[in-house]
């Protein structure tokens, strides 16, 4: 394949808590691999929430997503209560992202793991589930939230995770779901995932329950390959497995859709530790790797992948990482940036 020379459009939105420093530490690293991006940015979350827009988006940069198309994101704040939406899945929704695309592998020996061969990839259903929204007060005392699953929401999610196995050569995919308490919605994902999978006879597969799936998952995780799930178990699991493999602070992900495409770290905007310079970027970084080879341009994120992995290999880490006799020296958000641009044979 041939690399893209001319630039692609992108719109990056920095964010709120460490989105700024992660997003300017991935930034310089893509630059010095010679990355062909142009970022138009784009003002999201907290500051846009505070002048008094509950959606936390303006129509600016919604006019940006829609003409770019791709977008590279830190994570946001969604301020709490006063009706202020969750951006995250305004931005779902309306772009019809409806896969959540989120691969996990342990890096032994270069980051502490109890799960040297972990390598999953959990597919999240993004739109549905109890996330779709639907929630009300009865009375003063009594709250509801409904949960929401569709056919073609589960066909669609379920298809992409035989598909995406098939395309990266993956062997196995695990559906989770609660059908036996959630007889109907939770039922409906299981009979779909029977069903598809049926034409996709290739591919080991498996249904398991949500609680000992994701203890099975926590304990053995090495047992795993894809997994399929609905969005909220999908969101739960997906931390369990970025922690286990290293740190909340390693894993990418994409969200993608039939025209957009959305690229994020799958943890959020950490306030506890915004402004301090102990963030890992290898999230957002990874997710920037992910977008790149959706791009075209897989060598550049092949070549900021090997840079990374030597960096880590050698010791050098982020707080979250550290690890008594692995690492050799600790650093900060942008030193760890610096020591990548060199390993890309760049000044930093
Ligand atoms: P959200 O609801 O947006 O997913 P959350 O409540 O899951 O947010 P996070 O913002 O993901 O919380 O942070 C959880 C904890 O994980 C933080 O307190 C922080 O210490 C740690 N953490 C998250 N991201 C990173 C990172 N990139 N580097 C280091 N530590 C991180
Ligand atoms: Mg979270």
């Amino acid at each position: 394949t041939t690399e893209i020379t001319k630039s692609i459009k992108v719109a990056v939105a920095n964010g709120d808590g460490i989105g700024h420093e992660i997003m300017d530490a991935t930034l310089r690293i893509l630059n010095a691999a010679g990355a062909k991006i142009d970022p138009e940015f784009i003002d999201i979350g907290e500051k846009v929430y505070e002048s008094g827009n509950t959606s936390g988006i303006s129509e600016k940069a919604w006019d940006a997503i829609r003409r770019n198309k791709i977008i590279l994101k830190s994570p946001i704040t969604t301020p709490q209560g006063k009706g202020y939406k969750s951006l995250n899945v305004t931005l779902r929704k309306s772009l019809g992202l409806f896969a959540n695309v989120r691969p996990v592998s342990a890096l032994h020996p270069y980051v502490h793991t109890n799960f040297p061969d972990m390598d999953v990839v959990i597919i999240r259903e993004n739109e549905e589930d109890l996330y779709a929204g639907i929630e009300h007060r009865q009375t003063q005392d009594v709250v509801q939230c409904l949960k929401l699953i569709t056919r073609p929401g589960c066909e669609r999610i379920i298809r992409y995770a035989f598909e995406y196995a098939r395309a990266y050569n993956r062997k196995k995919v695990t559906c989770m779901v609660k059908d036996n308490i959630m007889k109907l919605t939770d039922g409906l994902f299981h009979e779909v995932f029977l069903e598809i999978g049926a034409e996709y006879k290739d591919i080991e597969q498996n249904v398991q329950i949500i609680d000992i799936g994701s203890a099975r998952l926590a304990a053995r995780p090495e047992e795993y390959d894809v997994i399929v799930t609905s969005n909220l178990y999908g969101d739960i699991i997906s931390d369990i497995a970025a922690e286990i493999g290293g740190s909340v602070g390693m894993a990418g992900s994409c969200n993608i859709g039939k025209d957009v495409a959305m690229f994020e770290a799958i943890h959020g905007s950490a306030p506890d530790i915004a402004g301090k310079q102990m963030a890992n970027p290898s999230g957002l970084l990874n997710a920037a790797i992910l977008m790149l080879a959706h791009l075209g341009q897989n060598k550049t994120a092949d070549k900021i992948k090997n840079a990374w992995l030597a960096t880590l290999e050698e010791g050098i880490h982020t707080p979250d990482i550290y690890k008594d006799g692995m690492t050799k020296k600790k650093v900060t958000t942008s030193q760890f940036a610096d020591e990548i641009i060199t390993r890309l044979g760049a000044q930093p």
